[in-house]
């Protein structure tokens, strides 16, 4: 029987999810894959981009190298951008001009950085002008490095996840730092004012200067920027202007080979387009109104697509993600989920500030449920209130419990610990039992600590508590 061909447009972090997904229902054997890439490399952990910036080579944050493709008879095209596609005749072209035919079609082509409304940002042939660069690749990242002058002023616009890497990183690197936000609170879509607080202090505590209610209206500097011009006429003297304000779905080739769209690609819950053998996957795609921009919801997506193209689950349907945020952002461990502040008459909240620590934690409890939750400074609780937001659990009468260490929080035991990997407590012991005796030995097995990182201290301590002599057979 001759295989479909299967071609994947974009080989991001969605295409890397989807091929393992594939490839656990034996779907690389069923189709010939062929994945098309205009970034220059096997797929990466772009929640890693920082270790690039700070010097690091994209081989350090590689999920797939070329030999995997080759090895499991995938046909990879990097540095190939599908610049036109037919799908009435099923074929795509890529940018050199090369056709191909395809049976099936995914779009994974991800986000852009959405640049904000201010002038001066690009020369007038349409480039960044020298000295301004955004935060979404590694050559992104290889832009700012080479722009980075230690001793340097760097101004980062957007104070959201990714403003507050790129300012580390460029801290890191030794320059003098100003993050500009827009809004009066860092991170405002997961953390409340309080918890902004708590972060801006942290923030602040690394040496880069903060301006919150900051509206940046141009980017000085006639050939290469000079620093930034603020709403109240203030300028901002710099040698370096990255923008990191916010994505918006990559819908350009999709809408130009007439594949409905709106912000994203529309798709049903069988992530398929409004077009037959046509599909989307990732921050690419808009399913029932929502566009995401974290990584969690894209797997949730790649594991639903995979059942439908293998046919291993042919009912499978992707209903939405209930979305969290686990992370470590400029060093600071933040989670967050649900709602941020109340929204109800009824709604309960409670609230535990440690100023001396720099620990603050909330939760919102409605119907006697955890309808959110907002970490910062000590995140050690997430796993289990992850688990018992996403399933709707009951909350204990003495609430505090639910900020108890993980231990007691996570009754019953055995959730979820590696949240990008969807790795579980017991598949963690198992692989401890199996003879895993280091961070890296688990990490390697079981794919745990190779998202975002976040949860390496717990995979550290389970390692500690299962190697303590006084626990070991306990
Ligand atoms: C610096 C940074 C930090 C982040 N930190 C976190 C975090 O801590 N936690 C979290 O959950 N998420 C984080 N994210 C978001 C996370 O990286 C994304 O959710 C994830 O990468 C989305 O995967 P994707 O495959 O949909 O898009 P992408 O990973 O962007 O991949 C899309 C790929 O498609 C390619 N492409 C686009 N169009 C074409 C075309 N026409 N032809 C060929 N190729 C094409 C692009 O070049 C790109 O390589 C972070 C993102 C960044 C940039």
């Amino acid at each position: 029987m001759t295989r479909k061909n299967l071609a994947i447009i974009g080989n991001g972090m969605a295409t890397g999810r989807l091929l393992d997904e594939l490839a656990r229902r034996d779907g690389l054997a069923r189709f010939e894959v062929a994945v098309f890439g205009e970034e220059p490399h096997g797929c990466y952990n772009r929640i890693l981009l920082n270790r690039v910036l700070l010097g690091g080579s994209v081989d350090d944050i590689t999920l797939k190298p070329a030999a995997w493709y080759a090895e499991r008879g995938v046909r990879l095209r990097s540095g190939a951008a599908v610049t036109r596609m037919s799908p009435a005749a099923r074929r795509l072209w890529t940018a050199d001009g090369q056709e191909h035919y395809f049976d099936l079609a995914v779009f994974a082509t991800g986000s852009v950085p959405r640049l904000p409304p201010v002038e001066g940002i690009t020369r007038a042939d349409g480039k960044f002008k020298d000295g301004v660069a955004a935060y979404r690749t590694a050559a992104d990242c290889e832009r700012m490095r080479a722009s980075a002058k230690k001793g340097g002023r760097a101004v980062v616009v957007g104070g959201g996840i990714l403003g507050l890497e790129a300012a580390k990183g460029l801290a890191d690197l030794g320059l003098s730092v100003t993050l500009l936000h827009l809004f009066d609170t860092l991170m405002e879509r997961q953390v409340d004012k309080a918890g902004g607080v708590m972060l801006r202090r942290a923030v602040e505590a690394l040496g880069i200067t903060v301006r919150t209610s900051a509206n940046t209206k141009a980017v000085l500097g006639e050939k290469r920027a000079e620093g930034v011009l603020l709403g109240g006429g203030e300028r901002v003297p710099s040698d370096l202007v990255v923008f990191a304000s916010g994505v918006k779905p990559r819908i350009d080739l999709a809408k130009d080979s007439d594949v409905p769209t709106n912000a994203g690609i529309l798709v049903d819950d069988q992530l398929q387009t409004q077009l037959p053998a046509l599909y989307a996957v990732g921050e690419c795609a808009e399913h029932d109104g929502r566009v995401y921009g974290i990584v969690q919801p894209v797997y949730e997506q790649c594991a639903v697509l995979a059942d439908v193209l293998t046919g291993a689950n042919p009912g499978a349907r992707y209903r939405g993600s209930k979305l969290y945020t686990r992370l470590k952002v400029a060093g600071v461990e933040v989670a967050s989920m649900g709602d941020i502040d109340p929204k109800e008459a009824d709604d309960e909240v409670v609230q535990v500030i440690e100023e001396k620590r720099g620990v603050y934690r909330k939760l919102i409890i409605r119907d006697e449920r955890l309808a959110g939750a907002v970490l910062v400074g000590d995140a050690s609780a997430a796993a289990g209130l992850v688990r018992r937001f996403e399933r709707g659990d009951p909350v204990p009468a003495n609430r505090l419990d639910l900020l108890a260490s993980p231990d007691r929080a996570s009754e019953p035991s055995g959730g979820v610990v590696c949240n990008c990997h969807q790795v579980t407590e017991p598949s963690l012991l198992e692989a401890i039992r199996g003879g895993c005796r280091s961070l890296q030995d688990l990490a390697t097995r079981t794919g745990a600590g190779t998202g975002c990182g976040s949860c390496r201290g717990q995979l550290a301590a389970l390692l500690l508590k299962t190697q303590s002599p006084r626990l070991a057979g306990g």
